[in-house]
């Protein structure tokens, strides 16, 4: 058995699809033989067809409409000539050929008009590197298309690997490298997908085919399991479903202490395609739609259009309910490939999001502009990250006047007074939690950044993990002043951050005064039944008692202590 960090809980059985990361440099040369070369370009791209075809046969409804296209755009013989011209005319090899005239096609899909069209540019991108993957001989896997029960097992898989996976057909994830509070960990849990980190040589002890069973709550992997293995993981699959069915009276209640104190339980979500999974859990609302995932889906910008429809499609499908959408967070461990942005040495401390967002102000006004206008079709409040100052919350808004002016200009509709917030997840923004409340409408704590900034210690750095606690008294200080901040000037102080819905947390939280819960919506019945057995005044009890401790170790055994009272 193999054994690592489970971080997203279940038990699943299915078939590894390995993935190996792969880094090409395509050279340029000019060949004796283009005849050849031709040959082999030609060889590739028929090979890519063909799998196209293969899938193509599994599949109906929406997805066929979408992977017909895709091979339509194959068919077209204009896609391929400029490719071949090169080959033929300028005796380019096949894979330097193939990446110039594909660019040149991709470039004329991406300046059309029509947004159906220059969105199509993407599909011939995907064309692009699966006809390299051939030439270069790599072992690919279309990760937006897989059988069903596909176990994935990969050295990391890159936050934006995770937005195009495949979740319907995505059994479990394996990986050698990740933490606990990493996106793709995030992004598991949502899709209730079994996943375990920190597997040694995962991708070497585990091939392509293999038939295994995973625990995500214990990190266990059963290669090949017996019948006496498959009997006891059953088992404990059935238990825990056995646990999310009593947790369905909770479905549709209202949120509230035992004494009756209310507070507001909503969902985070990354893509309109989420929401779904937010109602069957009935969250109250949308606390954090992290809007970065729809950037890393895509193969460029998503253009003012693009956006527009994506965030009507949530405020519409969430019928009125509040639906806080984030600006850009990029940066740290989100990339964006097309973005091109410089290394630096301590990413997480550097050029990302609202930073980055306001020295760019072409990209963040098309998704203000955006924003604002599908405020008219629904109850949408704009959330900034990474505020860490009043200058920058002032110059956030600043640029949100200006798309708003523009749009009175344009007589294009929205929501004028549209609720603006911040993200406090950085300790200086905490420390100034007084200041910046006088000029939003709302806060969200983001504790995964917060203790990450509040301990130094890396997110997603296993190796120090030990060290990135919420329970550090440190954290908990800014929290109180956040939420006090919030109060102090009349607005909702909310979490979004992973602590949202931790079980020791939680009574915390409520002694504290946190009046917005944000979390996973597949935590949301069962937070919604851990308030309900609470008392408001207990929890303030708990707070003043944690409040006076000046250890971590301390904090959570209090913590424990109390929970386990219960
Ligand atoms: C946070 O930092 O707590 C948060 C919710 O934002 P993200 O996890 O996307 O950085
Ligand atoms: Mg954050």
């Amino acid at each position: 058995m193999l054994k690592g960090k489970g971080v997203s809980i279940g038990i699943s059985f299915g078939k590894v699809v390995v993935l190996k990361n792969q880094k090409r440099e395509i050279e340029k040369k000019n060949v004796d033989n283009p005849e050849q070369e031709l040959e082999k370009f030609k060889q590739a791209f028929n090979a890519v067809i063909n799998e196209t075809e293969d899938i193509i046969k599994d599949l109906n409804g929406t997805e066929l409409d979408i992977m017909q296209a895709y091979l339509m755009i194959m068919q077209d013989p204009s896609l391929i000539s400029e490719t071949e011209n090169l080959i033929k005319n300028l005796n380019y090899n096949a894979e330097y050929a193939v990446e110039e005239g594909f660019n040149s096609v991709i470039q004329i899909f991406e300046t059309m008009e029509d947004q159906y069209m220059a969105a199509r540019s993407r599909d011939i991108a995907d064309i692009k590197n699966r006809i390299l993957a051939k030439l270069f001989n790599e072992e690919t896997v279309n990760i937006s298309k897989l059988h069903p029960d596909t176990i994935i097992v990969a050295t990391e898989l890159t936050t934006s690997d995770t937005a195009k996976l495949d979740f319907k057909n995505v059994s479990g994830i394996i990986t050698e490298i990740g933490g606990t509070n990493s996106h793709t960990s995030i992004m598991a849990r949502t899709h209730l997908i079994p996943a375990i980190t920190k597997v040694e040589e995962a991708t070497k002890i585990l091939k392509n085919g293999d038939y295994i069973a995973i625990d995500g709550s214990l990190g266990e992997i059963y290669l090949n399991p017996t019948e006496e293995e498959k009997e006891k993981l059953l088992k404990l699959k059935e238990q825990i479903l056995h646990e999310q069915e009593e947790l369905e009276k909770y479905k549709g209640t209202e949120t509230k202490t035992k004494d009756g104190y209310k507070v507001e339980l909503v969902a985070n979500i990354g893509t309109p395609s989420d929401v779904e999974i937010v109602q069957k859990n009935t969250a109250e609302g949308i606390g954090l739609l992290r809007s970065e995932f729809l950037y890393m889906d895509s193969e460029n910008m998503p253009s003012e259009e693009e956006q527009f429809n994506s965030y009507k499609e949530v405020a519409e499908k969430m019928q009125g309910k509040q639906v806080i959408i984030r600006t850009l967070d990029i940066g740290g461990d989100k990339e964006l490939k097309y973005l091109k942005l410089e290394k630096e040495a301590n990413p997480f401390l550097g050029y990302r999001a609202i930073r980055l967002c306001l020295d760019n102000l072409n990209i963040f006004k098309t998704q203000l502009r955006a924003l604002l206008k599908a405020s008219n079709y629904g109850n949408i409040a704009i959330m900034f990250p990474m505020i860490s100052s009043i200058e920058e919350l002032r110059d956030a808004k600043k640029i949100l006047e200006e798309c708003k002016k523009e749009l009175d200009n344009e007589n294009i509709p929205y929501k004028k007074d549209i609720k603006v917030g911040i993200m406090i997840e950085i300790p200086s923004a905490a420390l100034v939690a007084q200041g910046l409340a006088q000029e939003c409408d709302f806060f969200s704590i983001g504790t995964n950044d917060l203790i990450q900034y509040t301990v130094a210690v890396e997110r997603g750095n296993e190796k120090i993990s030990k060290l990135y606690t919420k329970y550090h008294p440190a954290v908990i200080k800014l929290v109180k002043e956040s939420i006090e901040g919030a109060h102090d000037a009349g607005i909702f102080c909310g979490m979004c951050g992973e602590a949202a819905s931790d079980e020791l947390y939680i009574p915390l939280l409520i002694g504290l005064g946190l009046d917005e819960f944000s979390m996973n919506a597949n935590n949301i019945l069962k937070s919604r039944k851990i308030i309900s057995n609470l008392e408001k005044d207990e929890c303030i009890e708990l707070a003043k008692e944690v409040l006076r401790l000046t250890s971590a170790e301390d904090v959570e055994k209090v913590l424990k202590d109390f929970v386990e009272r219960k």
